[in-house]
């Protein structure tokens, strides 16, 4: 008999992301229940979240013999590697999948979830700007595939009440706060370190993504993400800077109509959104989710500064020229930030490395995705291979 509740997966329960899905799965047990859950590697915490919230199966990426038997004795049935991360997503016993892992391990179990007819919940970005092609056309129903990273989930909100909507837009502008380097100048950001850049003003993230706010190479990244989501051509995506973070993101169309979400910055309120989609949840009745009273929105925009923050415009060319270059772009930033936050490299050398990548680059495009994952791995190659020869 189907469970009254919808039975969640959570890939990346470990995470910042999944843990403000699992938030909202607490907060509302009545309608929602976690039967699966992934993480790569922290067991720990994995096994201590199964068992709160009563999950039969969990994946790990590489378990010992030895942790297989610790969730064996709670009752958990642990699977392993991609192979046990497709499985999980496709298992009968899933209704919607969470896509909420960072990195792009997760993209074959992605587009399991979609061909099972699951409902998928996306926050990893880098699976759609890496392998988009290979993942959007498995979409099988409006609304399969719900964005939950917070300005593609305001877009999607905005263009899901309008029919055939691709072609009724006429652009679409996503926010960036600035992130912590938003005032600073070229040469204070050359000494950044990475606190400096993990001590993000609005958003608590994981590492990986904080660093490229600072860089604004996220917003690039998320241009490319909504191209992708929304099949939208390059010009007619922007962004903008919005430090206060309450306007997630508008939709301007055709009639010269504009719609916007705004709510406060807490990635809980799109996750709530993408998991209960057709309904909404009871939010308001939450101090910490409630509307500024509309005297208090002050709505200031202002245009990126393409010098301060080269990575933006490099993503958006990546975005532009489309094919390779998406891939080895996520590949190349990877490796990059990575150097960063091990103090390897200078903060401004983040897109040095990844400018070079890219226009050393001379081969095809993919035509499947084995060639887009293969792509990854050159940018991070290529990316390595320079942070070797820079002393990184
Ligand atoms: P975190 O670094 O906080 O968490 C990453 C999670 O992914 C951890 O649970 C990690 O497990 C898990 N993970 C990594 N690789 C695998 C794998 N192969 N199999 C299973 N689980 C895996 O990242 P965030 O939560 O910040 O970000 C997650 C994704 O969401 C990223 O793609 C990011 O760009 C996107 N996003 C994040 C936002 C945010 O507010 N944080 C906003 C919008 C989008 P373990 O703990 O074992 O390492
Ligand atoms: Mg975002």
């Amino acid at each position: 008999m189907a469970s009254a509740r919808r039975r969640v997966v959570v890939i990346g329960a470990t995470g910042s992301v999944g843990g403000s899905v699992l938030d909202i799965c607490e907060r509302f047990s009545d309608r929602f229940e976690v039967t699966a859950m992934a993480a790569k590697s922290n067991a720990d915490s994995l096994l201590a979240l199964s068992k709160k919230f009563g999950a039969r199966y969990a994946c790990l990426a590489d378990p010992t013999s030895e942790t297989a038997a610790r969730f064996a004795e709670e009752g958990v049935e642990l699977v392993s590697g991609l192979a046990g991360l497709a499985w999980l997503t496709e298992m009968p016993e899933a209704d919607h999948v969470v896509f909420a892992s960072s990195g792009t391990d997760a993209i074959v179990a992605l587009q399991r979830a979609l061909e099972a007819d699951k409902d998928v919940s996306l926050a990893n970005k880098e699976s759609i700007v890496a392998a988009g092609p290979w993942v959007m056309p498995l979409v099988r129903r409006p609304d399969q595939l719900r964005p939950v990273d917070s300005e593609h989930n305001a877009i999607w909100q905005c263009l899901r009440s309008e029919p055939g909507a691709e072609s009724r837009v006429s652009g679409i502008t996503l926010t960036a706060s600035g992130g912590p380097f938003r005032e600073w100048t070229v040469d204070r950001m050359q000494n950044a370190t990475p606190e400096d850049a993990l001590a993000h003003p609005v958003w608590p993230m994981g590492p990986k993504i904080t660093v490229d706010s600072a860089s604004l190479m996220n917003k690039g990244i998320e241009c490319i993400e909504a191209m992708r989501l929304f099949s939208q051509p390059h010009n007619r995506v922007g962004a903008v800077i919005h430090p206060k973070s309450l306007v997630h993101g508008f939709v301007a169309f055709k009639d010269a109509s504009v719609k916007m979400i705004f709510s406060r910055p807490d990635m809980r309120l799109p996750a709530a959104s993408a998991l209960a989609w057709p309904d909404r949840l009871h939010l308001d009745g939450y101090e910490e989710f409630s509307t500024p009273p509309i005297t208090d929105w002050r709505l200031d925009f202002q245009e990126i500064d393409a010098e301060r923050f080269p990575c933006f415009g490099t993503a958006m060319e990546a975005g532009r020229l489309g094919g390779a270059y998406p891939p080895l772009l996520i590949g190349a930033d990877e490796v990059a930030v990575e150097a960063f936050l091990g103090s390897r490299i200078p903060f401004l050398t983040i897109s040095n490395i990844i400018e070079l990548v890219l226009q050393s680059y001379s081969g095809s495009s993919p035509s499947s995705l084995e060639d887009a994952l293969s792509l990854i791995g050159e940018g991070a190659r290529l990316a390595r291979e320079i942070c070797l020869a820079i002393g990184g």
